[in-house]
């Protein structure tokens, strides 16, 4: 199958001179809102072109019965692309599936795909992933799209300019019938990270630092718009760890203006514009940047040297200390959250004023579509090059994709794993979500690179979740306990 044009709703070289006078003014989110506008609806929402749907096996199926029922076809196959990543197996990806459940939500995608002409990332094919690490990957991912998905952590993408969304099974109904959605333009606040890291402070801890200061439902009505001189520096990964958690800040999506680094990673990758048509396209991907002059809702700002490795102690991501802090007391914190404290305090058997550095784990997980990528396995594999597992630990790596298997496999890195006593899976959510086999067990502790930690989230309805980064969650592993990476680095 040939690869989708970049968002044509936008592109092109007539179209940049168009927008281009005028979007100096404007935010990306303005730009590529304007750009992708059907007609303003008479309850004041948009309906907004979606350039790039992304569907996966589990909120698909009902939408496709939807479509069936009402015997409608998917109107622009070529813009649709599937995966499996949340219940596929991640000790052997071979067919069929020890869950009957799992393989019949698989068997019922490849038949959704069959019948409507959408591309499957086939495992068989070795395309399989992540929804939210394949995408970006391929370079189906580009800058000014707007891309919609089943799935919360589709702020993902915006990593890349796009204005990338989750959305609802009726909503994934809707968009493979038409195209479009109805949703409301949300108003955007600008999160400028300056400064610049300290060794062993990655983009996981930023986020997490922006949540906690923030909070989970600071971000509600808003798009974050990532800026300042700590994001300019990160890779494109980096933006991905970041976007992928603006949606646990309460944020509609979160994004990063394209710049030099954003080209420069979609340069020649399979999917995205090739030759002329890339130059083409980075004309434009340039003019919707946020202009000099854009106006925003809300501007906050943080001293990214003062962010240290964050871990979280609750029982949702806002719910962090830094690697020297302690567990807050109840009266350490404003009348409003203290009833939220205490039920986080009592589920994670933590105790107020303990510091967070020693708290003992059971189980260390490294993956997700937060930190599940290639140098997110380079930096642990780092890490876990210095000793073993503990004894008692169960550590699992899996890789975000089987792409970025290939490539791990390419460096050695499950060697390095695999000698210091941990797990090397094939590619999926696994443990970060645990609709799989890779579930918590009681009130196992994880340590875990991914993006939740409310209760019961990996798989174990009394099992507890520690958030740090991919190099935390390796040194945990060795040590059994919450450790700071940086005295391994
Ligand atoms: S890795 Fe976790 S958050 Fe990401 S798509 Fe899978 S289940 Fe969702």
């Amino acid at each position: 199958m040939s690869p989708p044009t970049p968002d044509d709703a936008a592109a092109g070289a007539a179209e940049t001179t168009r927008l281009g006078a005028t979007l100096r003014d404007a935010t990306l989110l303005d730009a590529v809102w304007d750009a992708h506008t059907v007609r303003e609806l008479p309850n004041g929402d948009t309906q907004l072109f979606i350039g790039l749907h992304l569907i996966h096996e589990v909120t698909s199926a009902q939408a496709f019965s939807m479509l069936r029922d009402m015997g409608l076809r998917v109107r622009h196959p070529e813009r649709t692309f599937a995966t499996v990543d949340h219940i596929i197996p991640t000790d052997s990806h071979r067919r069929p599936f020890a869950d009957e459940l799992a393989e019949a939500m698989m068997t019922e995608l490849e038949r959704n795909c069959r019948e409507h002409g959408v591309h499957f990332f086939d495992p068989t094919r070795g395309e399989q992933g992540i929804v939210h690490v394949i995408g970006p990957e391929l370079g189906l991912t580009q800058p000014g799209m707007t891309i919609a998905c089943g799935d919360s952590h589709t702020s993902t993408h915006g990593a890349f300019g796009a204005v990338a969304f989750g959305i609802g099974t009726s909503q994934v109904r809707d968009v493979l019938a038409t195209q479009c959605l109805s949703i409301a333009r949300p108003k955007v606040r600008r999160i400028e990270i300056g400064g610049r890291l300290q060794p062993g402070v990655y983009a996981k801890d930023v986020i997490l630092h922006v949540i906690q200061r923030l909070g989970v439902k600071g971000g509600i009505g808003f798009a974050y718009e990532y800026a300042g001189a700590v994001i300019e520096a990160m890779t494109l990964e980096e933006r991905m760890t970041v976007c992928n958690m603006s949606i646990e800040g309460g944020a509609r999506c979160g994004y990063v203006n394209p710049d030099e680094t954003t080209f420069a990673y979609l340069r020649g990758r399979e999917r995205a514009p090739q030759g002329a048509a890339f130059e083409r396209a980075v004309a434009w991907w340039r003019s919707i940047a946020s202009g000099p002059k854009a106006s925003y809702a809300d501007r906050v700002s943080f001293d990214g040297s003062a962010i240290p490795p964050t871990i979280t102690f609750g029982i949702h991501p806002g719910q962090s200390v830094g690697i020297g802090a302690r567990i807050p007391r109840p009266d350490d914190v404003p009348a409003d959250e203290r009833a939220s404290l205490e039920e986080a305090l009592a589920y994670m058997g933590l105790r107020p004023g303990a510091p967070i550095e020693g708290t003992p784990i059971d189980v260390a997980f490294i993956g997700s579509c937060t930190n599940g990528r290639l140098s997110d396995l380079r930096e642990a594999a780092r890490v876990a090059a210095k000793g073993r597992v503990a004894r008692g630990v169960k550590a699992l790596v899996v890789p975000g994709s089987q792409a970025v298997a290939r490539a791990a496999e390419a460096e050695g890195l499950p060697e390095v794993f695999r000698a210091a006593g941990f797990e090397w899976r094939e590619a999926g959510c696994s443990m970060c979500l645990a609709m799989n086999p890779d579930k918590l067990v009681g009130r196992e502790m994880c340590a875990s690179s991914s993006n939740r930690n409310f209760k019961g989230r990996q798989g174990s309805p009394a099992g507890r979740t520690l958030l740090m980064s991919p190099v935390m969650v390796a040194a945990a592993a060795l040590n059994g306990r919450v450790t700071d990476a940086r005295e391994l680095l």
